[in-house]
């Protein structure tokens, strides 16, 4: 594959040139209540080139190797096209050989569908049995393996594996109109060891379905909020994470006036990080999509804001170094600036510290949906319980959060000493690009004055 690439880049008259090839197997087994929803596997393969002349950005995309040669060229011609018009430039990195392999425990390809469907059905029977007041269930399983090929006309090559494996169990209980959910997620750079044993989570996410049906939904007002480690993650990709994306910020000047580096955004408390090379994580890869090798971005040490996420394209107009952002969702994609594992860093507080003091507040967990708009958020958390007197007190459903991002994370007045990264399905959406594997993490984190919804 290497002569391969590297002879087709020889056909190429640009400034620079890149090749990126792949080859994705899948397959994926959908329950939704005693139906087997959708269940296969599918290979898929194809790349693209793409040509940079005079600051100008050409693509050809492609499914087989057969005249690769010719796409080289359809994409310096089309560069040549808006060079001169468009001003890109790429920050200089050093070209990498290298190759990643991986060895998982279980390789999900060589793992029959049939078991897998046999393992996934389990869990299946476990939520629909739980309750009578469990109306259905969506249990959907997922693996995906891309092996990347990358070559760029500055003497890069990379072969690069990397692994996917999901799994969502999610319950559904009814009582008349009242419909609550639970869900519990499994998600990793993981062999199909990783979707096994799981029936603690199946009945967890029944429980907790029927359980919320009889919980009152939690009264609106303003509270001292702790939100657990998947909602602090939730908080670090989705409220400030994507003010980061430096793609975002160059064309948007009233974020470049907020986001300057050295300026105070959040209390002494709080410090946020991106990193692409934790090891196990969806976020997980060596190398980003430029080549360019991911490392830990400290985006806010202490409540300053440190750092923000590149590719080389963005690095070059900024002035700054490449982070090892540049990600595409697949080979038909271009690489854009996106998060990898992204978390709220650990501070001193236990937990029990936490709620101690609080006479009234809410503990909020995990997250089913939300929005934001620039620096404005609303998540709906899973569920929540009320502190009440220093501990914690009843479940309490519709716990929807909703605030002002720099104003909340100057409210956060303690941070968890415990780092987790829970697992996290589904991915992350930019650009016509979804679903990305990211990672999310955090500790405990408390936030003075929250505006909290609810009846
Ligand atoms: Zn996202």
């Amino acid at each position: 594959m290497r002569q391969r690439l590297e002879e087709a880049l020889r056909a190429a008259n640009a400034d620079y040139t890149e090749i990126r090839v792949e080859q994705v197997d899948s397959s994926w087994v959908h329950f939704k209540g005693r139906e087997l929803d959708s269940v296969g596997s599918a290979k898929t393969s194809g790349g693209i080139v793409r040509a940079l002349v005079r600051g100008g950005w050409g693509y050809a995309a492609f499914n087989d190797l057969d005249g690769l040669d010719n796409r080289v060229r359809q994409a310096c011609e089309s560069a040549r096209l808006v060079g001169g018009v468009e001003q890109s430039r790429l920050a200089e990195v050093s070209p990498v050989v290298d190759r990643v392999s991986v060895a998982l425990d279980e390789d999900f390809r060589h793992v029959p569908l049939s078991e897998k469907k046999t393992v996934i059905e389990e869990y299946n029977e476990i939520i629909l049995g739980y309750h009578d007041k469990i109306e259905t269930s969506h249990v959907a399983y997922s693996d995906r393996f891309r092996k990347v090929w990358f070559a760029n006309s500055e003497g890069t090559f990379i072969e690069d594996e990397r692994p996917d494996a999901s799994l969502v169990l999610s319950a559904t209980a009814r009582d008349g109109d009242n419909v609550q959910q639970g869900f519990e997620t499994v998600a990793g750079k993981a062999g199909f060891v990783i979707a096994r044993g799981h029936h603690q989570k199946a009945r967890a996410a029944a429980r907790r379905a029927v359980d919320l049906l009889s919980a009152p939904p939690v009264a609106g007002g303003k509270y001292t909020v702790v939100i657990n480690p998947k909602l602090a993650g939730v908080f670090a990709h989705e409220a400030f994470g994507h003010l980061s994306e430096s793609d975002f910020l160059y064309e948007n000047d009233r974020m470049k006036e907020i986001m300057v580096l050295g300026k105070r955004l959040g209390s002494d408390k709080l410090s946020i990080v991106d990193d692409g090379s934790i090891d196990g994580l969806r976020g997980t890869q060596k190398y980003d999509d430029e080549g360019v090798p991911t490392r830990k971005n400290e985006l806010i040490k202490d409540g300053i804001l440190v750092g923000r996420l590149h590719s080389r394209e963005t690095a070059a107009k900024m002035g700054e170094h490449p982070t090892g952002n540049a990600r595409a969702v697949g080979y038909r994609y271009e690489p854009i600036v996106r998060m990898t594992n992204t978390y709220i860093d650990s501070g001193d507080t236990p937990f029990e510290d936490m709620i101690r003091d609080i006479d009234l507040g809410l503990y909020a967990l995990d997250m089913v949906g939300g929005q934001t708009a620039m620096e404005m958020f609303t998540f709906s958390a899973a569920y929540g319980y009320m502190i009440r007197n220093g501990e914690i007190a009843e479940l309490v459903r519709d716990v929807v959060l909703t605030g002002n991002v720099f104003e909340t994370m100057m409210h956060i007045d303690l941070v968890g000493d415990t780092l987790v990264f829970p697992p996290a399905g589904g991915g992350c959406g930019k650009g016509g690009q979804s679903p990305l594997p990211v990672g999310l993490g955090g500790p405990h984190v408390r936030i003075l004055d929250v505006v909290v919804g609810g009846r």
